[in-house]
């Protein structure tokens, strides 16, 4: 079994004495920030002047101030921007302000783990990156629970890094849930193989590809969309709670003789030898370099896809079904700050 960390494994006066600059205040940075300074740790919410995020801060009681400002004052400097924005957040806004001593802090290890962003030898650079959605680290701390987090450390020259990243890991409340440790390369390529293929890629394609193919087979849209999409949520649960023998415990034999004999022509060979060209194009950092040219360009062909996504049937048909069912958490949806 890997080492795990909780509560009592972590240092919370390391957090308590270190001023904490977070950059941007989206899904992760509005949760970080205010755990944080729930208990009991200093914060300073780090935006462009005139951001949006910025009038959200400051209503929670949270100070802001410009990147330079905040680098300034900090001891640890937490990248909460976009990915692919956090290059030039560092070259224009943080470099020019370090000091020897400081920490960088990332939630995903992209830029350092491939090479977009250089700290200097005198930096320290450790990883706190909670396996959930932003808006759960801030909803399960509130509810006295957490989010497990991956911590890493990249370069060291104080030692303190590892015991640095807990307690922050304490602050945000993931010793509650359980914290491990990973390196930078582990971290992104497990994240990025996981939202890629089994998360949000695979995840969606095998939703609409069964509405798709019993719409087209002439059910109804409706009864589709109940069995694809929205029971998804039930058997999800099942599978959070006790695993695949606690899912295939609660389904009837049927099912659980149709999904055994049946799933493994859904996700064969072909399936696995697609995840395989996948996985290597993320530790050849080809997809590194696809997503960083995509941006670049103006995010022409991001923005196509996304267009695409929002109009298909399954969206159509589900964001009418779902206006019946006013008992769907309102926590959820899409509304305050960005999210994903
Ligand atoms: P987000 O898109 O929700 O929010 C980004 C924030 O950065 C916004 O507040 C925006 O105003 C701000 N921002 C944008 N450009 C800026 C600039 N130039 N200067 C200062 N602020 C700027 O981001 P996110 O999804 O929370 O992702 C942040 C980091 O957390 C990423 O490294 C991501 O991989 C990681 N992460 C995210 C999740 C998640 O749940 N979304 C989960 C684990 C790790
Ligand atoms: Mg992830
Ligand atoms: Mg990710
Ligand atoms: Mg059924
Ligand atoms: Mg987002």
């Amino acid at each position: 079994m890997a080492q795990m960390y909780y509560d009592n494994d972590a240092d919370p006066s390391i957090i308590s004495g270190t001023r904490v600059a977070i950059i941007g205040y989206g899904s992760q940075g509005h949760a970080h920030a205010l755990n944080l300074s729930d208990s009991g740790v200093k914060v300073r919410v780090a935006l462009r002047p005139g951001s949006s995020s910025g009038d959200k801060a400051w209503a929670s009681g949270l100070e802001v101030l410009s990147v330079p400002e905040a680098v300034k004052w900090a001891d640890l400097i937490m990248f909460l921007a976009p990915d692919t924005v956090q290059k030039e957040i560092y070259e224009n806004e943080v470099a020019p302000h370090l000091r020897p001593g400081q920490t960088l802090g990332f939630a995903h290890g992209f830029n350092i783990r491939f090479g977009e962003i250089v700290p200097p030898e005198d930096v320290a650079v450790i990883m706190i990156a909670p396996k959930g959605p932003g808006h759960l680290v801030r909803r399960t701390y509130e509810e006295g629970g957490g989010v497990p987090s991956l911590v890493a450390v990249a370069n060291d020259p104080q030692g303190n890094g590892h015991a640095l990243a807990l307690s922050y890991a304490w602050g945000i409340g993931s010793t509650k849930a359980g914290v491990l440790d990973t390196t930078f390369a582990e971290e992104t390529e497990t994240d990025l193989f996981g939202e890629q293929v089994v998360l949000c890629g695979g995840l969606s394609e095998l939703i609409v590809a069964g509405f798709t193919t019993l719409v087209e087979a002439g059910y109804q849209p409706e009864s589709a969309y109940f069995e694809c999409l929205h029971e998804m949520k039930l058997i999800v649960d099942l599978l959070y709670e006790n695993g695949l023998a606690g899912m295939w415990f609660s389904v009837s034999e049927t099912a659980e003789y149709g999904g055994l004999t049946r799933g493994p022509r859904i996700v064969n060979e072909a399936t696995r030898a697609e995840m395989r060209r996948i996985l290597a194009e993320i530790q050849d950092g080809s997809f590194a370099r696809e997503l960083i040219d995509e941006m670049a360009a103006g995010r022409p062909r991001f923005n196509q896809l996304r267009q695409q996504a929002k109009d298909q049937s399954v969206e159509q048909v589900g964001a009418t079904l779902r206006t019946m069912m006013p008992f769907l958490s309102t926590k959820s949806k899409l509304t305050e700050v960005s999210g994903g």
